[in-house]
């Protein structure tokens, strides 16, 4: 049986944010995800926006921690090497009724303690934004939302909790508890038990499940999916900031936004489904993003979609973000209604959660090992000439370009699947290097990538997997 101090159920953002605050103690940290990689499930299709917290319900948890992790990004992006960028965003209104309301999101921003939100004119919008629909009255802008890679953070959040000592069990579902004496005691997994003297849930849209396991099934987690369309980089019709509707009671609306490598995002929807595992994006859900998106934006060229995809944020019923802590399971943190702001929150989420536990029992003592920073893999696409030479020099296999839409070589996959979280799969290699991402969508790629994986990992090319167990890429010859 294995043993550890902190069990943390879920390598999404939140987890493996969790998972690296407490890798800054000197504690055995283990976290188990039933996928094959780290990176979760919401946190891999998301809008990638880093927010302010400016729209949240005042006096929630979710302000609280939206607005106190919005600043937190500029250190951590340079810590870990993600890359994120403020381009700020702005809330165009185009009706009356909308320009009247705006007054009331400024005031909402400032009951957030977002206190640099500016009202715009609307010759300023359309300076800002000349293809902003030029009946726009006026809106306001919100200067530090920002866009990131929220693959990598993911990753780099992992990588860095295992360079300090976490240990990630993948591919592991976990499947029950046993709570003994007000403690959970074991922890079941589909590879064995595992004793936890603290046992954190943040487990996402399944984090009811979790708590299910504890007897705190009070709530049910449904999934509310957002389809977006992803527009090739060349797409004539772009923006430079966040352009966003006027939200919603359900939804933070559909946006355009420029993503942190230079395609344009539209999307999402937000409808309301039962079914967790229905990831589809559908010609409905497609067209009303269209339309949405045009009323702000009337040139956006939909027809340069390069792909579309759709993500499930974890409703929580009844609504809410929460983290809660049990009188009769003392040891048991359960993090339920991240939702919306997540990827954000995870920032601030980590910090709250290390807290709570403290406050639970654990002994918290720092670990003068921890190193805060994470290198990324060196690209070729972002080198000088010179830089560019000299690894082609030291390393070979950077001289062979591999993904030409992205510039990625051999040698950058090879990395990658080596990393201390090593990229298993075609899509772990593809959200760690953005191989397959660009126009072709790994047309051309992608079965240079298996060749390179099946000679790396040591296994018949026919065994090479998309992403989870029986994904295979190839399943038969056809002579
Ligand atoms: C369409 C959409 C747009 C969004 N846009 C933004 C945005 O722009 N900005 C922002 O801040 N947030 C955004 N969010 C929200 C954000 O993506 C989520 O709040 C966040 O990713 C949640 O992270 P998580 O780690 O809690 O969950 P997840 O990423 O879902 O991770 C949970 C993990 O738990 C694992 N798990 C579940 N059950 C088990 C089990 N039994 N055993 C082991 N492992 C288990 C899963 O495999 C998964 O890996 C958006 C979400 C969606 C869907």
């Amino acid at each position: 049986m294995q043993k550890t101090d902190v069990l943390i159920v879920g390598a999404g953002v939140v987890g493996c944010a969790i998972a690296r605050e407490l890798s800054k103690y000197q504690l055995r940290v283990m976290v188990v995800d039933k996928n094959e990689d780290v990176g979760g499930d919401a946190s891999k299709s998301n809008s990638a926006i880093i927010h302010t917290g400016y729209d949240a319900a005042p006096g929630t948890l979710e302000s609280q921690l939206v607005v106190a992790a919005n600043p937190m990004y500029d250190r951590l992006t340079q810590d870990l090497e993600v890359p994120f960028k403020r381009v700020g965003a702005i809330l165009p209104a185009f009706t009356q009724e909308q320009f009247e309301t705006l007054f009331a999101w400024k005031e909402k921003a400032f009951h957030n303690r977002v206190y640099d939100v500016e009202y715009l004119t609307a010759e300023e919008l359309l300076q800002m934004e000349p293809n902003l629909n030029p009946e726009v009255r006026g809106g306001l802008y919100i200067p530090r939302e920002g866009i990131i890679d929220p693959f990598l953070l993911v990753v780099a959040l992992a990588e860095n909790a295992q360079q300090n000592g976490v240990d990630f069990l993948l591919g592991t579902k976990v499947t029950g508890m046993k709570v003994r004496q007000e403690r959970v005691t074991r922890v079941e997994t589909t590879h064995g038990e595992i004793e936890a003297a603290f046992v954190v849930n943040a487990a996402g849209l399944y984090n009811d499940e979790i708590a299910g396991m504890v007897g705190k099934a009070d709530y049910y987690v449904s999934p509310r999916k957002g389809q977006f369309f992803v527009l090739d980089r060349k797409t004539a019709c772009r923006v430079n900031h966040i352009v966003l509707p006027i939200p919603t009671k359900t939804t933070k609306g559909k946006l355009m936004c420029p993503t942190i490598h230079g395609n344009m995002l539209v999307g999402p929807t937000a409808e309301d489904l039962s079914d967790k595992l229905d990831k589809s994006t559908d010609e409905a859900g497609l067209n009303s993003v269209e339309a949405d998106v045009r009323a702000m934006i009337p040139g956006v060229r939909i027809q340069d979609a390069i792909t579309q995809y759709a993500g499930l944020r974890p409703q929580r019923n009844p609504e809410g973000l929460r983290v809660d802590r049990y009188d009769d399971v003392k040891n048991f943190l359960n993090l339920s209604g991240v939702r919306s702001t997540g990827l954000t929150a995870s920032a601030a989420l980590g910090k709250y959660a290390v807290q709570c536990l403290q406050e639970m029992g654990l002994e918290l003592k720092c670990d003068p090992q921890f190193d805060p920073r994470r290198k990324a893999i060196p690209l070729l696409r972002d080198m000088t000439q010179e830089e560019q030479d000299q690894i082609m020099q030291r390393e070979p296999l950077y001289r062979r370009v591999i993904c030409r839409c992205e510039v990625i070589t051999e040698g950058e996959i090879v990395a990658a699947i080596h990393r201390p979280i090593p990229a298993r799969s075609m899509d772990a290699v593809k959200r760690r290097l953005r191989v397959g991402m660009g126009r072709c969508q790994g047309g051309f790629c992608g079965p240079r990538v298996i060749e390179i994986m099946a000679r790396e990992l040591g296994v018949p090319a026919e065994e090479i997997q998309k992403n989870e167990k029986g994904s295979y890429m190839i399943t038969g010859r056809v002579r």
